[in-house]
């Protein structure tokens, strides 16, 4: 009977501990492949209310960081009710640019794609401005890169969750982009503010180490001068495993479409896996970088998507 008994415990406890060891993996901001914490994520979109619907979102950066380790800071952007699509991407800004309706002649004839784009403006909660200089008072500047994800999820429970305003600052997270299976485009954050894509992150090129500290109590990131887009996953890559049936050409296409618009050039593309230092990332899973690097060089380098920000005055 006390051998029943001991066993019994023994199971309790063995059980009791799975479910601390869970839990407390639960708690860390982001799963092995999900992109975010979606259990906070409501049944439906919250209203919004814009203070002020007239003023268009200003181009500025942020000057510094505060060392503030006790209060959070608090967004300041306040979001107009609509924004037009030269908010995210400014066609034929330049003369010299050429664009998708205008491209240089030895590419005309090959450019003949075109995707379907639209804007939702994630919550303000969760993105920001680009800094000018880091935590130390340090130069924050260093050449745009372009980093690439994939959703985990479907590309609607993605979008809610941006839309979901995240006090919490462990719970923020977005792209500035996101292609959905059929290649069509979702602009969620301009380009000149700076998505919260990646969280301990550094991106090791040419020119060393790069990573800027924008936060005293996270590790330094890519975010400041990094452009995120993701790719919405299959439905049989809604997993922790390491491989799904993969993106398709759409997706591929529209890809190479919108990154040609960044103009950054092809060793300053990356993926959330490489630039990861926490260990958790493995996105995107199942990319074919061939097929992206040869559709990419069919369109031609642009200026359209600038992460450029203007300082504040
Ligand atoms: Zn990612």
């Amino acid at each position: 009977m006390n051998q029943k008994i001991f066993t019994a415990i023994a199971l309790f406890a063995i059980c009791l501990t799975t479910i601390i060891i869970t839990v407390q993996a639960g708690q860390t901001q982001f799963s092995r492949a999900s992109e975010f914490n979606s259990s906070t994520q409501p049944n439906s979109l919250p209203n919004i209310t814009f203070q002020n619907p007239d003023v268009e979102l200003p181009r500025t950066c942020a000057l510094q960081p505060t060392n503030n380790r006790t209060k959070t800071p608090v967004q300041k952007i306040i979001p107009p009710r609509q924004l037009s699509l030269e908010r995210f991407r400014r066609f034929g800004s330049s003369p010299n640019s050429p664009t998708i309706n205008n491209p240089p002649s030895f590419l005309r004839g090959r450019v003949n794609y075109t995707p379907k784009e639209s804007i939702t403006l994630a919550d303000p909660t969760n993105f920001g401005e680009r800094f000018v200089f880091d935590l130390y008072g340090k130069s924050a500047y260093r050449s745009p890169i372009v980093v690439l994800h994939e959703t985990v999820g479907s590309a609607s429970s993605a979008i809610n969750f941006f839309r979901t305003p995240h006090p919490i600052e462990s719970e923020q997270v977005s792209y500035h982009t996101l292609i959905k299976r059929d290649g069509s485009i979702v602009y969620l954050v301009p380009p000149d503010k700076r998505a919260f894509g990646a969280g301990n992150s550094v991106f090791a090129g040419t020119l060393g180490k790069e990573a800027v500290k924008t936060h005293p109590e996270y590790p330094p990131s890519v975010n400041n001068f990094a452009y995120h887009i993701s790719l919405e996953t299959p439905s049989d890559g809604r997993d922790n495993r390491s491989r799904h049936s993969g993106y398709t050409q759409a997706q591929y296409q529209s890809l190479a479409w919108v990154v040609a618009k960044t103009g950054v050039p092809s060793s300053r593309i990356t993926t959330h896996k490489i630039v990861d230092r926490s260990g958790q990332r493995q996105d995107p899973r199942s990319f074919d970088g061939s097929t992206f690097l040869r559709l990419l060089e069919t369109q031609p380098k642009t200026n359209e998507i600038s992460i450029d920000c203007q300082p504040p005055s």
